[in-house]
């Protein structure tokens, strides 16, 4: 997640709070979040490590006309590839300018590049198309990385329009089901809890379950992953 608002505490980072449940839906376990503010090297640097210990990324934020939005010249300073102008989204972007009577600011048309190799992702209702990127790394399959606008209305509608088809084609017939199930505890504290269940909260356990307490409640979560509902289920319903 990027952007200043962020890192600051002005706004919530709702989107990686979206696109952490529609990768749990798809079966897709999300090792990490970062959030970075509006710096290009930053930026570069998070995404470059991000690339190194997953096979997908999903950039939220940045892809603004505005000098403080810098996702695409990160892109471009971290795989080494130059920015190009693609014209069919730039005459997406002065066609929407048009329809609401506006001429097009010069600045943009920076919203129309994108680094060599990737592809567009349309955005219907915003000036700022998406951009998939695919970048190799030796021995390991590709990343796919996808960046798409903060907004969250059209963050979503390209998720379900674009990066969720593209996820599910990846994963093809060896896609994996996540389930969890939520156990609502009162009266008793967390840690008097994990001792009535001494081997349950141990990191490697499967399924996972982890502790959460919110005012009175303590809450235990089981997260199960496996090929199918039922084998999910059968895990949860033993733990
Ligand atoms: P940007 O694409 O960076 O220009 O972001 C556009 C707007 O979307 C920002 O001004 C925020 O109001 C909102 N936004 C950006 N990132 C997020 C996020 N991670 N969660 C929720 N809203 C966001
Ligand atoms: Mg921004």
């Amino acid at each position: 997640a990027i952007g200043d608002e962020l890192t600051s505490g002005e706004r919530l980072d709702t989107n990686s709070q979206f696109l952490s449940q529609q990768l749990g839906l798809l079966g897709i376990p999300v090792s990490h979040h970062t959030t970075v503010g509006d710096d290009q090297s930053a930026i570069a640097a998070v995404l470059a490590t991000a690339c190194v210990r997953s096979d997908v990324v999903v950039v939220s934020g940045g892809l603004g006309p505005t000098a403080d939005d810098l996702t695409r010249q990160a892109l471009s300073e971290m795989t080494g590839r130059p920015l190009i102008r693609d014209e069919q989204s730039l005459g997406h972007i002065r066609a929407l300018f048009a329809r609401r009577g506006r001429t097009m600011p010069e600045r943009n048309t920076i919203q129309a590049y994108f680094p060599e190799g990737s592809r567009p992702i349309a955005n219907p209702h915003g000036t700022a198309p998406g951009i998939h990127l695919a970048i190799l790394r030796a021995g390991d399959a590709a990343v796919d990385l996808f960046a798409l606008p903060g907004v969250p209305a059209e963050l979503t509608e390209m998720w379900h329009s674009a990066v969720c088809p593209a996820l599910a084609a990846r994963l093809g017939p060896a896609r994996r089901v996540i389930q969890q199930r939520a156990i609502r505890c009162f009266g008793a504290g967390e840690s008097q809890i994990e001792s009535m269940l001494p081997d349950l909260i141990r990191r490697g356990h499967q399924p996972t379950v982890g502790i959460t307490a919110s005012q009175a409640t303590i809450s235990l979560r089981i997260v199960a992953e496996g090929d199918s509902q039922s084998q999910c289920q059968e895990q949860i319903d033993a733990t």
